[in-house]
């Protein structure tokens, strides 16, 4: 475990804190005018390897070297020029800070941090993180690399979670939840919808289906899965033959045809890696989901939790109220797929960069 002190004088600006991978949905910024929970767990830190916030140059500023030196293969809007490194918390876990009001910038419901740290350690005053709490944006602050230091500390070691313990009692993600407006007005302040977490999920998913596609239509399985994917995957993909076939593999689920050429699979929730077929090495392409949302796709719930008034025996199913469902097509989120596509190398093939460039134009938007 860890504790993040502060650079210039060394106090302590975090409770004891331990490492997990970044969230897809890290940088997500969902509809408008939205209440998004808080990004990160409680007593936990991730670290996130690209700059966030301003200043921002266009893409006609930078040199393709440049970009793909930082691991950016296709046309992008604009590149941040933040230092990038920073410890993701939950503004919870945050001590002995304040906010820097002057640095609001443009920020409409809350603060976003785009234009530089906008809370100081209290007792020297230098710029140590940035809290984001903006309408859309997931709420997090984030701990400037040059401005904080992370001191091991005595605590639990977290024990790896074996896979198989993972597929039992992990954690699923529901694929619809209620959303909050902010400020609502009178009357309901929420509404039911695709859950965000779903939609980053895809669009990270997508982007990796697109590259495992090699150009061929790809046929998922039906249900929840084709609904997630086959609508952009079919708009996306020139028609033609031969299908490449994709099917949910992971703990607990039988051992995959051989001749499958796609695997979508669980993310381990510790560690960040894939999960990997046992066995002779496969060749089919590991398409990555986040835990929760694999779970719910392998064994969905029937039935949404739906607050309720009055006794009903634990073990009966509530067919009243009806499930609360969204009422649009699922739409893979925009900025993670195209987030991920432009930082996967097999990007620079034509067919996908036309997507890329498509889509750093504002053009696709039937369909993300
Ligand atoms: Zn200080
Ligand atoms: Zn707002």
């Amino acid at each position: 475990m860890f504790v993040f002190v502060c650079a210039g004088c060394g106090a302590e600006l975090t409770i004891p804190l331990s490492q997990v991978p970044l969230p897809i949905h890290a940088r997500q910024k969902y509809g408008n005018g939205i209440q998004l929970p808080v990004l990160m767990r409680s007593g936990t830190f991730a670290v996130d390897p690209e700059p966030w916030g301003g200043p921002w140059r266009m893409w006609d500023e930078i040199d393709p070297s440049e970009a793909e030196a930082r691991g950016i293969y296709a046309q992008v809007h604009a590149l941040s020029d933040a230092t990038p490194g920073a410890s993701v918390i939950a503004p919870g876990d945050i001590r002995g800070t304040r906010l820097i009001p002057e640095e609001r910038g443009s920020a409409c419901c809350g603060v976003d941090g785009a234009d530089g740290p906008n809370m100081a350690c209290d007792a020297c005053g230098l710029p140590v993180a940035s809290r984001v709490d903006d309408c859309s944006l997931w709420q997090q602050v984030r701990l400037s690399s040059n401005a904080v230091h992370r001191v091991p500390v005595d605590g639990a070691q977290a024990v790896l979670v074996p896979w198989a313990e993972l597929a039992e009692r992990g954690e699923k993600t529901p694929p619809f939840e209620p959303i909050a407006t902010w400020g609502g007005q009178l009357g309901s302040n929420h509404y039911w919808s695709w859950s965000p977490q779903w939609e980053a999920a895809a669009g990270q998913a997508l982007a990796h289906l697109l590259v495992a596609s090699q150009g061929q239509p790809v046929e998922v399985p039906d249900g929840l899965v084709a609904d997630v994917f086959q609508r952009a995957l079919d708009a996306l993909i020139p028609a033609g033959s031969p299908r490449r076939r994709a099917v949910l593999a992971g703990p607990g689920r039988p051992c995959p045809d051989a001749d499958v050429d796609i695997l979508l699979v669980p993310l381990h929730p510790q560690t960040g890696g894939p999960w990997t077929p046992a066995g002779p090495t496969t060749s089919a392409y590991l398409v990555p989901l986040p835990l929760g949302v694999w779970l719910w796709l392998v064994s969905p719930q029937p039935y949404l939790p739906v607050p309720a008034s009055g006794r009903m025996p634990k073990d009966v199913l509530r067919d009243d109220p009806l499930p609360q469902l969204s009422n649009a097509l699922f739409r893979a989120d925009r900025g993670t797929f195209q987030h991920i596509l432009a930082r996967l190398p097999a990007v620079r093939s034509p067919w996908l960069r036309t997507i890329a460039e498509n889509l750093a134009q504002g053009a696709l938007v039937e369909f993300l």
